[in-house]
């Protein structure tokens, strides 16, 4: 990279690995690893049968989808995405939906959109480092608002917004989150859009987990709130993130943008994915699969939790998810987890460090538990791992 220094963009160098952590280089052997860093649909979650069904359908049915075309997506696919969302509570139609390659690039898409150097983004804190991938390289004032048990702070939020100059874009995961597991609660989202609209700033609300629910549905959407948030979704964490398929809701009169937008990056998202699942969507089947697999994931949460409460009680406290891959653990104040980290791959068992969330990556006295693609066999151990090393290297009194 030096000889290409003064050849390339600054903006090379703002770009990050989504993990600025080099999994191959801890100690331990790492076939033997019990990884909690997963964030996504098991093996044996993933419709196999189903999508090749589907996909060998459409390509009978259509294979002038082999050109280019759509490039705002296929339309019964975001008419039946419309049909999900109105399922939840949210209105809207099927000209406001975008296809995009993943929610990943719906964030890059608004991003595009919405941001100049120098803006200020506010985010939660933690976040979803994906989206710190994305606005990193606008060369943005990144600033992260504390989450409780109930989300993001609305009191340290308002500051935040208060603040000159303007903040330009708040982003946020506000269901099931990634990485805490925390859900917004129904009256803070309401408290939450009312502020954004009073200071005139831009929300993205990214809702990869929000069908995943284990007890009870959360509740609805930012965007049913009000009709200017925009909203990213995806099949990647409810089907399988292999197939690049995700959207964004955004108001009419900037989906024509929008759409040159995403043309410019890649033309179109895949149209054979797109038609195999808007025929699976059509017969009900998506319905189907998405009941089938909250159960799955209720349970490794259930087994996750009542294992960190037999061996980590007094030295840890974490997060209750009500869906979702994801649980937060935290350690007391002066403990960093980047340090932890080999101590655990040695020991067998690794994590997600909480610095990974927050844009200056500095070390953080928290975790990251991945469950959904743990084996059931494996949590306990894997909390027995973990637990060993930090009763050997933290102390437990600081936590409450
Ligand atoms: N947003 C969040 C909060 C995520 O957890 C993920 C997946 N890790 C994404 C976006 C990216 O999803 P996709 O595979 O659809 O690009």
């Amino acid at each position: 990279m030096n000889r290409w220094a003064d050849r390339v963009a600054a903006r090379a160098k703002r770009f990050h690995p989504s993990v600025c952590i080099d999994y191959d280089a801890l100690p331990g052997d790492a076939a033997q690893w019990i990884a909690f860093t997963g964030g996504t649909p098991p093996r044996e979650c993933l419709p196999t049968t189903a999508l090749l069904t589907a996909l060998n359908a459409a390509w009978d049915a259509e294979p002038e989808a082999l050109w280019y075309g759509d490039p705002q997506g296929y339309e019964p696919l975001r008419e039946q995405i419309a049909r999900l969302l109105a399922e939840r509570g949210v209105c809207l139609s099927a000209e406001e939906v975008l296809i995009t390659n993943g929610a990943q690039q719906a964030i890059d898409v608004l991003a595009r959109l919405l941001l100049e150097p120098g803006d200020r983004v506010l985010v939660e804190g933690p976040t979803y480092f994906g989206a710190l991938q994305v606005f990193e390289p606008y060369d943005v004032q990144i600033e992260a608002i504390p989450l409780d048990e109930y989300g993001i702070r609305l009191d340290m939020l308002e500051d935040a917004l208060a603040r000159q100059p303007r903040p330009k874009l708040l982003y946020l995961v506000p269901t099931f989150q990634n990485p805490t597991g925390v859900t917004l609660t129904a009256e803070r989202r309401a408290e939450l859009v009312a502020l954004a609209d009073h200071y005139g700033v831009a929300v993205i609300e990214d809702d990869p987990y929000g069908e995943l629910w284990f007890d009870a549905p959360p509740p609805p959407p930012l965007r049913a709130y009000h009709p200017d948030v925009f909203f990213v979704g995806t099949f990647s964490k409810s089907i399988a993130p292999g197939l690049r398929i995700g959207w964004l809701v955004a108001p009419r009169e900037l989906i024509g943008t929008l759409t040159d937008i995403k043309e410019s990056i890649d033309c179109q998202a895949d149209r054979l994915h797109q038609r195999s699942i808007a025929r699976l969507l059509a017969v009900g089947w998506y319905t189907e699969h998405v009941a089938s697999v909250r159960p799955v994931y209720r349970r490794r949460c259930q087994m996750l939790e009542r294992a960190l409460a037999e061996q980590l009680t007094g030295w840890a406290r974490w997060t209750i998810p009500g869906g979702g891959f994801f649980l937060w653990l935290e350690l007391p104040q002066n403990t960093d987890t980047d340090a932890l980290l080999p101590k655990c791959a040695e020991a067998g068992v690794v994590y997600v460090p909480g610095s990974a969330f927050f844009t200056e990556r500095t070390p953080q006295p928290s975790m990251r538990l991945g469950f959904s693609t743990l084996p059931e066999e494996q949590i306990v151990p894997g909390v027995e791992r973990l637990a060993s090393v930090v009763r050997a290297h933290v102390r437990p009194s600081l936590v409450s």
